[in-house]
């Protein structure tokens, strides 16, 4: 099964990719993820990527494209793959297609999660995330037990790019380049649009519904 996620940043896409990878035994792949490990391995990529991060910009197509294609190779994703994060603009919709085709698979869902602006603001002024692991925490709503991270035991730190100005320009950047993306999927006739606003557990429940619906393997 390969599922790509969209919706703004802050929107619940990794808190949702969380609980289908342990359920459904297929990977998470983030780009966002991707692209912080580049940086943190101080790799030429992860160097020129951070300029755009820091500002809240997309990184270049091709960049993100090179480190995508390679965990795509890992064998961990020949189950099926979360997509989290890819495409966000209309130019990466096609290099997803041509990575899926080059592997012989293709979208079985397209969940857009939606959330107002508002609420997505909140949510990123209060998000914490492991400097080790990557675990996502919440101040209001999903605080750590301790002052460290419960999984492995790293120190929680606010994202560079979960700084306030820096938000704001996510989220032009979102209405700009990654809104259209959602005309584009429903489109194709698999895309479910789901209510983001709630508790994670019901809304996961609401999505894991629409999959059995679905009778995705
Ligand atoms: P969020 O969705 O919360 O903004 P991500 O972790 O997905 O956070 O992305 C963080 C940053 O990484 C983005 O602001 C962007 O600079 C870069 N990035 C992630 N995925 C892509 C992508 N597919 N194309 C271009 N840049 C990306
Ligand atoms: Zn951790």
């Amino acid at each position: 099964m390969n599922i790509l996620l969209l919706g703004a940043p802050g929107s619940g896409k990794g808190s949702q990719a969380e609980l289908l990878e342990k359920e459904y035994g297929i990977v998470q792949v983030s780009t966002g993820d991707l692209l912080r490990d580049a940086v943190s391995n101080n790799t030429d990529l992860g160097a020129i990527a951070k300029i755009y991060m820091d500002k809240g910009e997309l990184v270049p197509n091709d960049l993100v494209l090179e480190l995508l294609s390679d965990r795509l190779k890992n064998r961990d994703c020949d189950n099926g793959v979360i997509f989290d994060g890819f495409p966000r603009n209309i130019e990466q919709t096609e290099l997803l297609e041509d990575l899926l085709v080059e592997r012989e698979r293709e979208l079985d869902i397209v969940v857009n999660i939606e959330v107002p602006f508002d609420l997505i603001i909140t949510r990123l002024n209060s998000r914490r995330v492991c400097s080790g692991c990557g675990k996502g925490y919440n101040t209001i709503t999903s605080p750590p037990k301790g002052e460290n991270c419960e999984s492995c035991g790293g120190e929680i730190i606010i994202r560079d790019d979960d700084r306030e100005d820096v938000v704001k320009n996510r989220l032009d950047v979102y209405d700009k380049n990654t809104k259209p993306l959602i005309a584009h999927y429903s489109q194709k006739g698999i895309m479910i649009n789901m209510n983001g606003v709630g508790k994670i557990a019901e809304i996961y429940e609401e999505l894991t519904q629409y999959i059995k619906e679905k009778k995705v393997q």
